[in-house]
């Protein structure tokens, strides 16, 4: 069925708008069930040099050729993306495992980037301003940085790089981009979209391997002016490092450990509807998952008592059999570090409720699945509290007050998303002013960002810069002030 799906049966790297073999290659395995699907290429450093020197070259064409006619090619691409929602979705559930419906939901952002960011490609707005002396017209506009190195994660394999790729597009600049190695087929299937779409030859390149091959060659290559990461912690602090010796720009999309507060008054069923979906959808390996729950006191009970009976209900499978509804964990390395803070969890003292082992009768043979998991009679300082764990994990963190709900929820080292289930009006204003993350959803659980809005977070998640959004546009382009005198 792979085989039939993808209509290849080696991928290839997309150079200077050729489709380039390499001997060099790596297995693609579908986590559902270990079988490979397809063989990735393992690039170097020349690969990237030749992907940046194509990449230059046509990005000065590019950038003459008027915005709304580089937007026109986004448009095309967006209508090719919705013609292929179905095929597309397939295939990413098969590489990376979630399942078959939130697989179309990822698509279908990829889908309204491309439209959104086509209509953003006629509002590339500078501004006029009056000027101090006489006979001085004064504007600002923006200019597109260059070449552009852009590294993808495998959680959202398409999504995130349509939140990064279309806007530099748009702008003018050309791309050179590295997707995770477990997931490149969308990266396949986007860059022959974009090839379709009608897109120059040079200005969107992809170039597969492996982040300390590929990606260590992009953040150091001089002509790449601008790289856009979103992963881990640890290799974006890396990343920044290195690129901050360079003077290069870099913008950063990082972890998260996202909160979900219940208040005395919520709507129960909406809350616990909010945290199954958040907590154990992609089981947990969304950066917006919600991996806290914090409880205010008075409704802990009910709210436990909820939880584990739809925890009962969570059919765990292959995500394209559309009666699952949580599927695989992404690899063994994924499954064996949730194993480890399930047992840092023992240790600490919380109260395990629910879950807490790896699945592993026939019917998941081969894949790599875990039980959905409900810690309960955590503290806020407990690391199982703390650190980002990337799996169907909750620490549910009892609490007193509104106040004290605010400050578990703002007491850890990232800032990407939080939520609170409440019917107070006040409460709502209040939290959405005091709750210190890049997204805010009030009676919704922590994910299901929209592309019009800028994502991403404070603190440890980021620094400072936003995918997604017009705002996005800040990253890939740079604002020219322009003085003329008459
Ligand atoms: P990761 O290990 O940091 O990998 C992310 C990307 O960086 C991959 O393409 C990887 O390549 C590459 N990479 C690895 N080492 C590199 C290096 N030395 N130089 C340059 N690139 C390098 O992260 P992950 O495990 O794939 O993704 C999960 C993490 O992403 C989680 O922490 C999650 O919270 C975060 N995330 C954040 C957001 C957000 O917007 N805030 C969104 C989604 C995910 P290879 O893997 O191919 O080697």
């Amino acid at each position: 069925m792979s085989k039939a799906l993808l209509k290849t049966d080696n991928l290839q790297n997309f150079i200077d708008g050729e489709w380039v073999e390499k001997h060099e290659s790596a297995p693609v395995i579908n986590p559902a069930n270990g079988k490979t699907i397809v063989d990735v290429p393992l690039s170097d450093e020349k690969d990237v040099s030749k992907a940046v020197e194509a990449a230059g070259k046509a990005q000065k064409e590019w950038a003459l050729v008027p915005a709304p006619q580089r937007a026109e090619v986004l448009f095309k691409a967006g209508q090719m993306m919705k013609e292929r929602k179905e095929r597309l979705s397939q295939l990413l559930t098969m590489e990376n495992g979630k399942v078959l419906e939130e697989a179309r939901g990822e698509v279908q952002e990829g889908i309204d980037m491309a439209f959104y960011m086509a209509g953003e490609g006629r509002r590339l707005f500078g501004h006029t301003t009056p000027a101090e002396l006489p006979n001085k017209f004064s504007m600002s506009q923006r200019a597109p940085v260059g070449v552009v190195g852009i590294i993808t994660p495998w959680n959202f394999p398409i999504a995130i790089a349509t939140w990064k790729s279309f806007p530099a597009i748009v702008a003018g600049n050309a791309v050179i981009w590295k997707p995770a190695t477990e997931t490149p087929i969308m990266a396949y299937e986007l860059a022959k979209i974009l090839e379709e779409a009608g897109l120059p030859k040079g200005i969107m390149n992809v170039v597969n391997g492996r982040g300390s091959a590929v990606g260590d060659a992009m953040v150091h290559h001089d002509d790449i002016r601008v790289i856009s990461f979103t992963g881990s912690n640890e290799t974006g602090r890396n990343i920044a490092s290195e690129c901050g010796k360079q003077l290069k720009k870099v913008s950063l999309e990082m972890g998260g450990k996202n909160a979900i507060t219940v208040m005395d008054d919520a709507d129960l069923n909406l809350a616990v509807e909010g945290i199954i979906w958040s907590a154990y959808g992609t089981s947990g390996q969304r950066c917006t998952a919600a991996s806290r729950v914090i409880v205010h006191e008075d409704v802990k009970e009910k709210v436990e008592e909820r939880l584990l009976v739809e925890i009962e209900k969570l059919a765990i499978g292959d995500g394209l059999d559309e009666s699952n509804k949580v599927g695989p964990i992404i690899n063994k390395a994924g499954l064996e570090k949730i194993e480890k803070y399930i047992q840092i969890g023992k240790e600490e003292g919380a109260k395990l409720m629910a879950g807490g082992y790896v699945l592993d009768d026939d019917k998941y043979a081969g894949g790599h699945y875990y039980a959905p998991t409900l810690f309960t009679d955590c503290t806020a300082d407990m690391r199982i509290s703390q650190e980002e764990i990337f799996g169907p994990v909750i620490s549910l963190i009892p609490v007193k007050s509104f106040e004290e709900a605010i400050d578990v929820n703002n007491g850890v080292s990232f800032g990407l998303s939080s939520s609170i289930f409440t019917t107070d009006a006040n409460r709502v204003f209040q939290a959405q002013r005091d709750l210190d993350t890049g997204i805010v959803y009030v009676n919704a659980g922590t994910t299901g960002a929209e592309i019009h809005l800028p994502f991403g977070g404070t603190k440890g998640t980021g620094n400072g810069h936003r995918d997604s959004g017009v705002q996005a546009l800040d990253v890939f382009t740079e604002w020219k002030a322009v003085y003329i005198d008459y």
